[in-house]
């Protein structure tokens, strides 16, 4: 179906639906307050007529809580009908609460098995799992869905890191879910673990999740390189609303939609909260409403993800649009009024220094709240290759000048010797505060 027709068809869903939700949550009851009388729901432009939901409004909402009704003001369903509580991660904050029913359950499973299945993973594959804690988004929902496809999921999460990298051999598997950062950790080791357990590698597929960077060219060559495969796909989603939703495709060039079934995606100028088209190169940000959802249901709610679109036609058939993740808004820094992502920092300079930097790089901040910059923004590079330090000096001074006419932002940079950054297994924090503690790692 054409995307306009499917959201033609997403729009009468929503207009059926807003009612009953006005009278299961008394927190949209409130939000939508004196609206809910007269909106008419005739395309999804006219979601424009409600007013956003923010993370701020569903933590409020959930102080609320109450034995009978502990997810809040927003639990839209009896308890007795919950079957399953998810928690975010609560790296920003006090952990949020939402929940399951046995519906919810089935949408999630059905829509989550869709991206999946649009990424390559098929019934003949031994998927291995690797986030740790069942309870969060990327927890038993994640492996819901590779049930869900037929594919033998082995849940390696929770377990060392020694042991999931040698089990991942032992168990022939074929495809992984990864962060971009365990499948660079995983590249570098892979051979070894090869050479040790005498047992050859099956792994064919990697599916990258959970932060940015698989859309660079030089850090997917150098999981290419290091693991022996090219099927190497971007899924992204968000536990707020549907923990994954994206999904990458054969042509490997940006995240297709697939949960339009039971999601409706708007893309929004995030300075003036106007909805924008889906227009091959449009920026904006990511915002979502629950057509199918019982229990913690979210309408035009703020993901703060922002994407660039890379295309509206496909030559795989789907019709949804296709997008990269370029950054959160929780992310974005200031120096001197411009605007800038980390991750456009870094995709940068590993864009136009591939053969004599690393793609593992940190951004210094003073303090954790820190998002202005009247001075330099610190930025601590690798470099590739041993060199001594006026090689090194001379290098910092080229990123600068680089960063600097492309994105009209100033940079300090210090090139460190090869492998002096700490490597995660889940997550490399690409953004730090000076006392070393990292922002946002779990
Ligand atoms: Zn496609």
């Amino acid at each position: 179906m054409a995307w306009s027709g499917v959201e033609r068809w997403q729009a009468s869903q929503i207009a059926d639906v807003l009612p009953a939700l006005w009278r299961r949550s008394s927190f949209y009851a409130r939000l939508h307050g004196d609206r809910s009388g007269a909106i008419a729901m005739r395309s999804l432009s006219d979601l424009a007529t409600l007013p956003f939901t923010l993370k701020d409004d569903l933590r409020v909402a959930q102080q609320a809580a109450s034995a009978d009704a502990p997810f809040g003001e927003n639990q839209a369903a009896p308890l007795a009908d919950i079957v399953q509580a998810i928690s975010s991660s609560g790296t920003t904050g006090p952990p949020l609460y939402y929940a399951l029913t046995a519906r919810d359950v089935e949408v999630f499973s059905d829509a989550i098995a869709n991206v999946w299945f649009t990424a390559g993973i098929r019934r003949d594959d031994v998927v291995a799992h690797l986030v740790g804690l069942p309870m969060v988004a990327g927890g038993l929902p994640y492996a819901d869905g590779f049930r869900r496809i037929g594919a033998t999921l082995c849940w390696l999460g929770g377990f060392p890191t020694e042991r999931i990298v040698r089990d991942m051999r032992r168990l022939r598997v074929t495809a992984l879910l990864a962060t971009t950062s365990f499948a660079q950790y995983l590249a570098e080791r892979w051979g070894d673990i090869g050479r040790e357990t005498g047992i050859a590698s099956t792994l064919r597929k990697v599916l990258g999740g959970g932060e940015p960077g698989l859309g660079q060219p030089d850090i997917r060559a150098r999981i290419e390189h290091g693991l022996g495969l090219t099927h190497l796909r971007e899924t992204m989603g968000l536990g707020d609303v549907l923990p994954s939703m994206w999904g990458e495709c054969e042509v490997q060039d940006g995240m297709h939609f697939n949960a339009q079934r039971y999601v409706a995606v708007e893309l929004v100028d995030p300075a003036s909260g106007q909805p924008l088209p889906w227009a091959d190169g449009a920026t904006g940000e990511l915002v979502y409403t629950a057509i199918v959802r019982d229990a913690t249901p979210v309408v035009r709610y703020r993901s703060r993800d922002h994407a660039l679109v890379v295309g509206t036609r496909c030559a795989c058939g789907r019709t949804s649009p296709r997008i990269r993740c370029i950054g959160r808004t929780d992310d974005m820094l200031i120096f001197k009024g411009m605007n800038v992502f980390p991750t456009a920092i870094r995709d940068l300079v590993v864009a136009r220094f591939a053969s004599r930097v690393d793609p593992v790089m940190r951004i210094v901040k003073e303090h954790k709240d820190q998002v202005r910059f009247d001075d330099a923004i610190a930025l601590e590079v690798e470099a590739a290759q041993p060199c001594d330090t006026t090689e090194l000096d001379a290098l910092a001074r080229e990123i600068e000048a680089e960063v600097r006419s492309q994105l009209q932002v100033r940079v300090a940079v210090s090139v460190l010797p090869p492998q002096t950054l700490p490597r995660g297994t889940y997550k490399n924090a690409l953004v730090v505060v000076r006392d070393g503690a990292a922002k946002g790692s779990p």
